[in-house]
């Protein structure tokens, strides 16, 4: 009998992209491909690449050269938002097919047709950006969790932002069609994760909404964890769909980006920060003890010593369970590219100082936990060492455990980033 041909699909970036690639290795499972666990010997590698700063789209053109030096020989695709906003730079020995965003489906099949001589790779065209919305075709994963697409694409426009350019305009996906994934999953999963490249727009294009989906979702035993949120989407309307659930995790990531009303502007951002706050209070009314996380972007070209203060104290105001602190990058073909940078030393110095923030955020609400009930999920086990997520999204470790279990405990002090029960 012959070798099964091995596949490595190497994945950079969001949670899209994570999900993408899940969907691509249903596709090479299913045509009987060995699937490769992490970055090891591989006959064929695909790298689903990122561009959401210029750090991520380094790392994925470094990311050809660290599949050449375990495979010298490797044949190689390279996919997603770097290639698609520049494909050139992955032009090297090895990358056979440099394709974009879109027809990463079409892309997975296109190689198991040319492993199987069916056919060729698809023609350029295929992969224009284009407004189909390109489902995920039975995903099969192994984790305790399932990240299910439902949107992709951006209208909004924020002027750093490059991926509306990259992954066009906002589409959603059919009710129908999330609902057959996630018959597909229930059984074996015991979370669902709802994500969107902009997911507070599903909806707006099949007449459906965010709080609609979750009403459907309520038909499932599965906890349900929601992606990123912009604040226009939090109303009352959305968080009564969110209380009718069963297993809803009280865990919001409200994108922030600056606490200061004129950076904000500049970015493009449809609110202020008092209508952000507003969003909070309302959050906290409905679930007192939610963790609200948040992205805050550090150093914008325009942001002077006295904004980055006011973000700074607006981010302790907001009492972030954590922040995920984005020094500035530049983005070229963005509105924001256009503008002279903020001096290195003033970007390194403001993002130490807002990570101190982040800091103190997180431990206070840690120690806020300890010793609160919290619904855990067991993930994985590391030397005897068991890890989930609570609802609220703290790390609980736990000396027991299984995976796949929801168990309640009560976590006792602090452990490295999150509670020891
Ligand atoms: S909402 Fe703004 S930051 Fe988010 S993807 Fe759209 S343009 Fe980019």
């Amino acid at each position: 009998m012959t070798r099964k041909t091995k596949i490595c699909v190497f994945t950079l970036g969001c949670k899209v992209n994570l999900y993408d690639s899940d969907a691509m290795l249903a596709v090479f499972r299913q045509a009987g491909f060995e699937v490769a666990e992490g970055l090891e010997y591989a006959d064929i590698y695909v790298i689903n690449t990122c561009a959401v700063t210029a750090e991520a789209e380094k790392k994925s053109r470094q990311s050809v050269a660290r599949v050449l030096k375990v495979n010298p020989s490797a044949e190689i695709y390279v996919c997603g938002c770097a290639s698609q906003r520049d494909n050139a730079q992955f032009e090297k020995r090895g990358v056979v097919y440099v394709g974009g965003t879109e027809g990463k489906i079409k892309l997975a099949h296109a190689i198991v047709d040319r492993y199987s001589g069916a056919s060729s790779l698809p023609a350029e065209a295929d992969f224009a950006i284009s407004d189909k919305f390109e489902e995920g075709e039975g995903v099969v994963n192994l984790r305790t969790r399932h990240f299910i697409k439902v949107q992709d694409g951006c209208n909004n426009f924020c002027s750093y932002c490059i991926v509306p350019y990259l992954r066009g305009r906002s589409r959603s996906r059919s009710l129908q069609s999330v609902l057959a994934e996630l018959d597909g999953v229930a059984d074996s999963v015991r979370e669902a994760v709802v994500t969107g490249i902009n997911l507070s727009a599903y909806g707006r294009d099949n007449g459906l909404s965010l709080g609609k989906l979750i009403d459907a979702l309520g038909k499932y035993d599965l906890r349900i964890r929601l992606g990123s949120l912009e604040a226009g989407v939090i109303d009352e309307e959305f968080l009564d769909a969110t209380k009718r659930l069963k297993n809803f995790c009280p865990h919001f990531h409200l994108s922030l980006q600056s606490g200061d009303e004129e950076v904000l502007k500049a970015m493009n951002r449809k609110y202020t920060p008092a209508e952000y706050a507003e969003k909070v209070r309302l959050i906290r009314e409905y679930y007192p003890n939610a963790g609200i996380t948040t992205d805050i972007i550090v150093g914008f070209p325009t942001e002077s010593e006295r904004q980055f203060q006011n973000s700074m104290r607006f981010a302790l105001d907001m009492g972030f369970s954590d922040i995920h602190v984005f020094p500035y990058s530049s983005r070229k073909g963005t509105v924001a590219g256009k503008l002279k940078p903020i001096p290195p030393d003033v970007m390194a110095d403001r993002v130490r100082r807002m990570t101190e923030v982040k800091k103190t955020l997180a431990e206070s609400f840690l120690e806020k936990n300890i010793g609160k009930p919290q619904r855990v999920l067991y993930e994985t086990c590391t030397d005897g060492v068991w890890e989930g997520h609570s609802e609220n999204y703290i790390k609980i470790y736990s000396l027991s455990g299984a995976r796949n279990e929801v168990e309640t405990v009560n976590p006792k002090r602090l452990y490295l980033d999150g509670l020891l029960v």
